[in-house]
C-alpha cells in the first residue's frame, strides 16, 4: 500500500514533517550513498554559530559545524536484535572511540501512547483504545510495532560522532536495524532527499530601475490572505498588469501574486481561469473588444426564464469561480433600455478588476462569487432533520 501511495503522490515518499522553528532536520550519509535522516530539536544541536551543549559531556563550538543528538529508540539493549549495535559499541568504547555522555548517551523512551495524535488516529481505524489496535493486529496476523511495547530505552548520538570514520560502521548498522527499531516515517535510509526551500520571480530580464520597482521593497497584499514574502512575486494591478509599468502583464503560477494564499492561482487548475481573465482584459483593453457576454430583456418572460437559468447553472456549474474562489467572480450588469431593464451576464472576471473598473463600477450589478464559509476548517456538524 505504502508503494501504491507513493506512486500515486509522484514518488514522494515522505514529506519530511517538522517545525522550523523548533526542529531541524540532520541528514547523515550511511550504507554507501544512502541518507539517514533525523529530526532533532534544534535546542539539541548547534555549530554553525551557535555554543551548546547537546549532550552531558559535549559542548559544541560556534566555530565548528553543525551537528544534533539523534536518537534511536525505543531500544532494548538486551533484546537480540539490538545485540550488534550493543557489540560494535562496545569494541569503538573499549578502544576509547565512542565514551558514554560525549559521543551518546541512554535516557527514558518516548511514550508514544502518549502521543497527542494517537486518539483520533486510532478513532480514525475504528479503535477506542491502543490495547484494541494492538489486540486486532494480532488476531490478523499483521505486523506488531514494538515500539508501542515502550521496552527498552532511548539511544541518543551525536551526529557529528556518527558521520565521522570511527562512526560510520555504527551509523551503517543503525541504518539497517532502524526500521525495525523505530516507527516514525524517517526510520527508512533513502536514496534521495530534496529541499525545496521556495523561489522568487526571476526578474533578471527586467531592467535594473523595474527591478527595483516590481520586485523589491516591501511586500503587498490585497486583503483577505497573507501577503507574499518581498520579492516572490512582482507588483501586480487588478489585471495581471506590472504595477505602474502599462503593456507588462504576468500571467501563470506569477498571476497567483494576486490571490497568494487566498485562491487557487499557485497551480494549473486555478491559474487556467486567471490567465483566461487575462486574455479577455488583453482584448477588451488594448482592442477596446468587449467581455464576452449574454444580454437578457428582463421584461420579456422567456428570455427572463432564460437568464433564471443561466443563473442557476453558473452557480451550480461554473468553473473559474468555482476554483478561483473569491478572485473571479461572474458580473451581471444591470441598464435601463427603450423596451425595459436589460441584464448582462459577464463571466469570470476578477473582481478587484470589476470593482476598480470605472465603466463596470457605474452600473448597478450583481456579483456572483464562492469562498470558504469562516467555519470551513471546523467538523461538519449535520443539522438534526426537521419532522
Ligand atoms: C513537484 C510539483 C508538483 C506540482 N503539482 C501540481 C499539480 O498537481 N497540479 C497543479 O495544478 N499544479 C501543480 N504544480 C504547480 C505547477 O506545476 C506550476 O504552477 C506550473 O507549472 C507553473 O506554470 P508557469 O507556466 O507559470 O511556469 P513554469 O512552468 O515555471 O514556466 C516558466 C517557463 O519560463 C521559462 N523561462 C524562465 N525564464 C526565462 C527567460 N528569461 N527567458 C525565456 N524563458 C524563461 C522557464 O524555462 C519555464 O519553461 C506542481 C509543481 C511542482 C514543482
Amino acid at each position: 500500500m505504502q508503494i501504491y501511495d507513493s506512486y500515486l503522490l509522484k514518488a514522494l515518499d515522505v514529506k519530511l514533517p517538522y517545525s522550523a522553528d523548533e526542529e531541524e532536520p540532520v541528514f547523515l550519509r550511511c550504507l554507501g550513498s544512502m541518507l539517514c535522516v533525523w529530526v532533532s530539536r534544534s535546542e539539541r544541536c548547534a555549530g554553525a554559530g551557535v555554543e551548546r551543549r547537546i549532550l552531558p559531556d559535549l559542548v559544541v563550538s560556534a566555530d565548528s559545524n553543525r551537528r544534533c543528538a539523534v536518537e534511536i529508540g525505543a531500544f532494548d539493549p538486551e533484546h537480540s536484535l539490538a545485540e550488534p549495535v550493543m557489540r560494535m559499541l562496545r569494541n569503538l568504547t573499549g578502544q576509547g572511540l565512542a565514551m558514554e555522555g560525549r559521543d551518546f548517551e541512554w535516557g527514558q523512551p518516548r511514550d508514544s501512547r502518549k502521543s497527542s495524535a494517537l486518539p483520533s488516529r486510532l478513532a480514525e481505524l475504528g479503535h477506542r483504545n491502543v490495547e484494541e489496535y494492538l489486540e486486532v493486529r494480532k488476531k490478523e496476523g499483521l505486523a506488531l510495532n514494538s515500539a508501542f511495547g515502550l521496552k527498552g530505552r532511548r539511544l541518543e548520538f551525536d551526529s557529528g560522532f556518527l558521520e565521522s570514520t570511527q562512526g560510520q560502521p555504527l551509523l551503517d548498522l543503525i541504518a539497517q536495524l532502524r526500521p525495525r527499531l523505530a516507527q516514525d516515517p524517517l526510520r527508512h535510509p533513502f536514496d534521495v532527499a530534496v529541499r525545496c526551500l521556495g523561489w522568487r520571480v526571476d526578474d533578471s530580464m527586467l531592467e535594473e530601475s523595474l527591478q527595483r520597482q516590481l520586485t523589491q521593497g516591501s511586500s503587498f497584499g490585497f486583503g483577505g490572505g497573507s501577503s507574499p514574502p518581498p520579492g516572490k512575486y512582482p507588483k501586480m494591478e487588478s489585471g495581471y498588469q506590472a504595477m505602474g509599468v502599462p503593456g507588462l502583464y504576468f500571467a501563470g503560477s506569477l498571476g497567483h501574486g494576486r490571490d497568494y494564499r487566498r485562491s487557487a492561482g499557485g497551480f494549473i487548475h486555478g491559474f487556467r481561469y486567471t490567465a483566461r481573465a487575462l486574455h479577455r482584459i488583453l482584448r477588451r483593453d488594448q482592442l477596446g473588444a468587449g467581455w464576452p457576454n449574454r444580454t437578457f430583456e428582463l421584461n420579456e418572460a422567456s428570455s427572463r426564464s432564460r437568464w433564471m437559468r443561466l443563473v442557476l447553472e453558473r452557480i451550480n456549474e461554473a468553473a473559474g469561480p468555482y476554483q478561483m474562489f473569491g478572485e473571479l467572480g461572474d458580473v451581471i450588469l444591470f441598464q435601463q433600455s427603450s423596451t425595459g431593464l436589460l441584464a448582462e451576464y459577464l463571466e469570470e472576471l476578477p473582481m478587484a478588476y470589476a470593482q476598480e473598473d470605472r465603466f463596470l463600477a457605474s452600473k448597478p450589478r450583481i456579483i456572483v462569487s464562492f469562498n470558504y464559509g469562516r467555519r470551513f476548517n471546523m467538523p461538519l456538524t449535520c443539522p438534526a432533520p426537521e419532522r
